[in-house]
């Protein structure tokens, strides 16, 4: 059986409206909220303003969301942040992944086409091709693992009627895609208890009720707007999406996504086909290139590891993670996901 491991990260969403990670302030500083916009928007760049005067000698790129997030996620460990105590900067914490969630969901959107409402252009074309990769071959498994916490993806998968898993367990079923979220994704929620991690299913139907249809001919998709009161360990389940900062210090959420990671590895180290789309290795993801150098640290049989990003400065970053027992199989190339589509189906297909 043929084992195809996809990875992606922000870049590929880019094509379907959603920011990279060092443009997501700016568009979620002038994006219309709506009327709904309960002043937190303000309390996270307030926020920020705080973290520039603590951290003015310090590096960290406070320009990019990655780094904002995993410094509010450490300010919450330690119970302060400036003249902040643990309620505020839970509320922080709380306030930033509503601007996190609300911005994906309000720049991501789906193109009317005739009656319909399709897929954003490259995840379109994406789920077309595994669609038509799964039909022509049967043996093929598939597994993504994405960095990405939208849902365009999965909208995707459902239009073209192809079944996907989110793998929490630890078996990887073997009919369904294998769609592992490393950070996490704006449709999860989580027990504030016992940790479970729940899903609201993304299903494409026409006029869906999780779309918002929009004047301009497209549609977006709103899972947060639909999350209903659910309770489980007899406490409600968080009203925030169980997303995460790429940060290196992810131990306090191990008890949770812990599996889905282990599942990823497990992929990587089995894969026969590794596709890397769009994914720049931020610094701050020191636990990606660990997980990535575990999972294909012992690979024999690998056929072929390609790397595509349209940006030629990420290929030094590749060629150095890449381990020598691997090497003969890499290849870089300049592309957008769009461009690399074409490429890797013919790769599978030949
Ligand atoms: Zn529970």
């Amino acid at each position: 059986m043929a084992r195809t491991v996809f990875i992606l990260g922000a870049g590929a969403s880019k094509d379907a409206g959603a920011p990279l990670m060092d443009e997501f302030l700016s568009l979620a500083q002038k994006i219309n909220l709506g009327a709904q916009d309960d002043n937190y928007r303000q309390k996270v760049f307030d926020g920020i303003e705080d973290l520039r005067v603590i951290q003015a000698k310090s590096k960290i790129d406070l320009d990019n969301i990655e780094n904002v997030f995993g410094a509010f996620e450490m300010a919450r460990i330690l119970k302060r942040l400036g003249e902040r105590d643990a309620e505020q900067v839970d509320r922080l914490v709380h306030s930033l992944k509503k601007l996190i969630v609300n911005t994906l969901e309000l720049s991501i959107r789906c193109p009317l086409s005739g009656d319909i409402y399709r897929p954003p252009r490259t995840y379109d074309r994406f789920g077309e091709m595994l669609f038509q990769l799964r039909n022509d071959l049967t043996n093929l498994q598939v597994s993504v693992i994405t960095l990405n916490y939208d849902v365009a993806l999965e909208y995707a998968l459902s239009f073209y009627g192809v079944e996907y898993d989110y793998v929490f367990g630890n078996s990887i079923p073997a009919n369904s895609i294998s769609l592992m979220k490393l950070h996490g994704s704006i449709n999860w929620r989580q027990c504030g208890r016992c940790s479970q991690i729940f899903s609201t299913p993304i299903m494409y139907k026409p006029n869906t009720f999780f779309t918002e249809r929009r004047k301009g001919d497209y549609c977006l998709i709103r899972p947060s707007k639909h999350f209903a009161q659910q309770v489980h360990c007899n406490e409600p389940i968080e009203l925030d999406a169980m997303i995460i900062p790429p940060t290196w210090n992810k131990t306090q959420y191990n008890s949770s996504i812990g599996q889905v990671w282990v599942n990823a590895a497990k992929c990587m180290s089995e894969a026969d086909n590794i596709f890397i789309v769009g994914y720049s290795l931020p610094p701050s993801d020191e636990f990606f290139k660990y997980l990535f150098a575990l999972g294909t640290m012992t690979r024999t049989f690998l056929d072929c590891i390609w790397v595509f990003n349209p940006d030629e400065s990420v290929k030094h970053k590749y060629d150095n993670l890449i381990a020598d027992g691997i090497r003969k199989k890499y290849k870089y190339f300049s592309k957008t996901f769009l461009e690399a589509i074409p490429i890797i189906q013919s790769k599978l297909m030949q």
